[in-house]
């Protein structure tokens, strides 16, 4: 383990890109970096290699931003196998807003997104498999589990084995409790440790990499609880939501975002139950998000 910092070649480009406001870190986790070292266990990065891939959300907005849409996008890792979702059935209740949020985002940026539904063993419902059969029908692989039963845990590490995995969960979730019970001998909460005591001018910890086997790693997000997928227009939103794609083309006007229009295949699979209701809201609510004036 080495800690490294970037060479002022990498500062100065950063505040360059800045000011065209497109992007808000330089180096992220996850990202394959050369460095030299200069001291003992200290090191300096020359090199950043390029991503073959990154998931990023909406930063903040700016205080003095001169147009409305203007938002930078915030990397929050790089050169991932996965996304692993993390839900609970209760405790907080499962919905599928969020969890639709995030698949679109992974969709995006071509990152095979997984979901895990956690705290079965609070589920008298069924509202687990219920909700299971749903995202498989879509396609999506999903995992049932209880941190507190040890149920499911192992299937969930086998499918992390030899992977880049990003976990994603909201507050209270159990994903905490779900990573250390797959790997007991990591802390994961140190997550949060570390974030108060990196922060740095330029630098926003966001979550934190840990290696669990030779090439296993888990990259976990303490520092994101929403994300606000960056950098989708309107009219790219439905290819996101992978069960459109065979009507999108039957639309009456090329031009439908799949809102109110006339003649819309899209209206038209949601009143013949060809798509669910509950993804067709999903899709309205991620849409009235995306700002028209959005700068790219
Ligand atoms: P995080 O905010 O997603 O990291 O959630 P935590 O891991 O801190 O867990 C939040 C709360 O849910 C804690 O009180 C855990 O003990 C509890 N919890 C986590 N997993 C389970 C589970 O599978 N079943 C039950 N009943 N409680 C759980
Ligand atoms: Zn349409």
């Amino acid at each position: 383990m080495y800690r490294c910092s970037l060479r002022g070649k990498f500062k100065k480009d950063f505040s360059l890109k800045k000011n065209k406001l497109t992007t808000y870190d330089v180096a992220v986790l996850g990202d394959w970096v050369l460095f030299d070292e200069s001291t003992e266990g200290i090191g300096v990065i020359t090199k950043i290699i390029d991503r073959k891939n990154y998931i990023s959300r909406k930063a903040k907005r700016l205080l003095g931003s001169l147009k409305r849409g203007e938002r930078l996008e915030q990397i929050i890792a790089s050169n991932l196998d996965s996304i692993y979702i993390v839900k609970s059935t209760k405790l907080p209740e499962f919905n599928n807003r969020f969890l639709d949020r995030v698949i679109v985002a992974a969709e995006s940026c071509g990152i095979d997104a997984k979901i895990i539904i956690n705290k079965v063993d609070l589920d008298e419902r069924n509202f687990a498999n219920e909700w299971e059969q749903f995202y498989t029908n879509l396609g999506y692989k999903v995992f049932i589990t209880s941190a507190t039963e040890n149920i499911g845990i192992e299937e969930v590490k086998k499918s992390l084995d030899g992977k880049v995995n990003l976990f994603w969960g909201q507050s209270g979730v159990g994903k905490s409790s779900l990573l250390n019970s797959l790997y007991p001998h990591l802390d994961f909460s140190v997550g949060e440790i570390s974030e108060a005591s990196l922060k740095g001018r330029h630098t926003t910890v966001t979550g934190i990499m840990e290696k669990v086997n030779e090439n296993t790693f888990i990259i976990d997000t303490p520092g994101i609880r929403a994300i606000d997928p960056y950098g989708i227009k309107k009219e790219d939103l439905c290819h996101y939501f992978i069960e459109f794609e065979p009507f999108i083309h039957s639309c009456k006007f090329n031009t439908c975002i799949h809102e109110h229009e006339p003649g819309c295949a899209i209206v038209k699979a949601v009143e013949e139950d060809k798509i669910s209701i509950e993804r067709y809201e999903s899709y309205l609510n991620i849409l009235a998000t995306i700002e028209d004036d959005m700068i790219y």
